[in-house]
């Protein structure tokens, strides 16, 4: 079969590409600009015409209907990852919030799909990478979420703050607002479509670099989150204490194409996490594989941390990924070990 990846020069959904090719599917993947195209063409020469890359310069504008009429056709399934909009100075007035964050979420989202409907009649499922942003609510006590789960209150906060609202609920209300645009198209449109929906909700994505990205100050913005913490820039009470809930970047991507694979997925968002952690966890874990390799290069963190005893207040109920997808998950102190080996590769870490 043909897949259809947006944005596949993302963190990501290269590894999404990674996973498909290896699968045997051909890829199809949208760039923003052709100078985008090369760094996977590289990656991936081994696949010859297996891989195509397409030029779609904006994916919420209707004008380039004629691009998706090519970027569809002979598509069986299209897995519509990856576009962010976190940006990296968080707009501040009412309007930009609008104009910058929610419309191209919203629009980005409903665009593929509005698409896929007009021109993809042999596509069969789409694939949409929501964010556990969209699941959960800040709450005093320590909670667990599942797919049930619906972040009303980022979109309350922009709505009635505006510009004072807080960057993340900016964030989380446009993650939110785009997937439940997703869910209300195939509702309003299950007479005339002919694919069904599945919605990933990943936490932070962690993992090994594969997409072209040229320093470490120019990373995505959940592995610059990492690497702040893990290279001594964060004091030992923020390490012990701030913390969230991850997935390595590849169990996301396998996730993807299980999400494509299995029949019973369809109709469903399906949240898929490793588990919580504080950021001390991947000290401790970059640690071990540190004194095992006997060269620790990275600083040690906070040594009076006890995992046993860290509160996490956000936990996900993962059952229906390990139910419909029969995802497992890479460990804490696997990926600390793959990342920090693949930093070394890059000289990012000396
Ligand atoms: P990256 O920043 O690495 O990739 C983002 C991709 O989206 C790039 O291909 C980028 O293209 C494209 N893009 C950005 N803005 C637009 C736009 N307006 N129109 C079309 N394409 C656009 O991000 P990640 O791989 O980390 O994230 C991918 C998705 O996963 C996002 O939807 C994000 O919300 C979601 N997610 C990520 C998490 C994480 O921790 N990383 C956690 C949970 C969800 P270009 O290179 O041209 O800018």
């Amino acid at each position: 079969g043909k897949v259809l990846v947006t944005g596949a020069n993302g963190f990501i959904a290269i590894w999404i590409v990674k996973k498909l090719l290896e699968q045997g599917y051909s890829v199809r993947g949208t760039i923003r600009s052709e100078s985008k195209g090369k760094h996977l063409k590289e990656v991936f020469k081994g696949y010859g015409s297996k891989l195509e890359i397409v030029v779609v310069e904006d994916i919420t504008k209707v004008r380039v209907c004629t691009d998706y009429r090519r970027v569809y056709s002979r598509s069986d399934a299209i897995g519509a990852s990856t576009r962010s909009n976190i940006p990296h100075h968080p707009p501040t007035s009412a309007r930009t919030i609008r104009t910058t964050l929610i419309t191209p979420a919203v629009q980005g989202t409903t665009g593929i799909l509005r698409s896929a409907l007009q021109h993809g009649a042999s596509v069969k499922r789409v694939v949409i990478t929501s964010s556990t942003a969209a699941v959960l609510t800040q709450d005093p006590n320590p909670r667990v979420f599942s797919e049930d789960n619906w972040n009303e209150r980022s979109i309350g906060e922009v709505e009635t703050k505006g510009r004072e609202a807080a960057p993340f609920d900016k964030y989380r209300a446009s993650k939110t607002l785009a997937e439940r645009a997703a869910w209300n198209f195939v509702e309003e449109n299950k007479g005339s479509i002919g694919f069904d929906l599945v919605v990933l909700n990943p936490p932070f994505v962690y993992g090994p670099i594969l997409h072209a990205v040229d320093s470490v100050e120019n990373l995505n913005a959940s592995m610059q989150d990492w690497w702040a913490a893990v290279s001594g820039k964060k004091d030992n009470k923020f390490l012990a204490t701030v913390g969230s809930s991850w997935i390595d970047v590849r169990d996301l991507a396998h996730a993807h194409v299980l999400a494509i694979q299995k029949e019973a997925a369809g109709g469903n968002r399906i949240i898929v996490s490793e588990g919580p952690y504080k950021w001390q966890d991947w000290e401790l874990a970059i640690a071990v594989n540190a004194a095992h390799a006997a060269e620790p290069k990275l600083p040690a963190g906070n040594s009076s941390y006890e995992p046993a005893k860290a509160v996490h207040y956000i936990r996900y109920d993962v059952a229906r990924a390990k139910k419909l997808l029969g995802l497992e998950y890479i460990s804490i102190q696997q990926s600390a070990k793959d990342v920090v080996e693949n930093f070394k590769e890059k000289k990012w870490i000396a």
